[in-house]
């Protein structure tokens, strides 16, 4: 019986575990597929056109990029720029920016992309490095340019440290009331 419940439980676990991991390739596989890359755009080029245009308000006008226009005033894109174009975690470099959508009549928007020692494309983004759930500002000077497979792990992390948070919250308060 105990045999039972240990392996129910272990099975649980894994099954829960598989899930996660399911959902996380998932997620790795719909940034890959769910994008149609318009243009290639070289990382030399992409980095220089958004430092070019730091005196403009976010979303203020679309630059040309290529056969395309895009914004490049975001917050994401200016990381890039002024951080680097390498994940501050695992180091993986990025290799090129690309004009994208995602989904029909989407206007394009420029991502930045890499190879992971697999070789499988992977998307760059700009992570918060103490996160806004923790306090973290939503400003450059709290931001690094992050491959999104380290962002989700360390995502994972967070969502687990601000749930301690909160319990130590309630903990508190439970304590005061008593
Ligand atoms: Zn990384």
């Amino acid at each position: 019986m105990v045999a039972l419940v240990g392996c129910g439980d272990y099975s649980f676990h894994i099954y829960v575990y598989k899930m996660q991991d399911r959902w996380y390739n998932l997620q790795i596989n719909l940034e890959i597929t769910l994008y149609t890359h318009l243009e290639k755009i070289s990382l030399e080029e992409g980095v220089q056109v958004i430092l070019n245009n730091l005196h403009m308000k976010p979303k203020q006008e679309r630059v040309t990029l290529g056969n395309n226009t895009c914004h490049v005033t975001s917050l994401r894109l200016r990381t890039f720029a002024l951080k680097g174009t390498s994940c501050y975690i695992c180091n993986l470099k990025a290799t090129h920016f690309s004009v994208d959508i995602q989904y029909d009549g989407q206007a394009p928007h420029l991502n930045l992309w890499g190879s992971n020692p697999d070789g499988e494309l992977t998307l760059f983004t700009h992570d918060h490095v103490l996160a806004r759930s923790l306090g973290g500002k939503d400003k450059i000077e709290n931001t690094k340019t992050c491959c999104t497979i380290c962002n989700f792990e360390k995502a994972k992390l967070e969502r687990i440290e601000v749930a301690k948070r909160h319990a130590q919250k309630r903990v508190h308060l439970e304590e005061s009331v008593v």
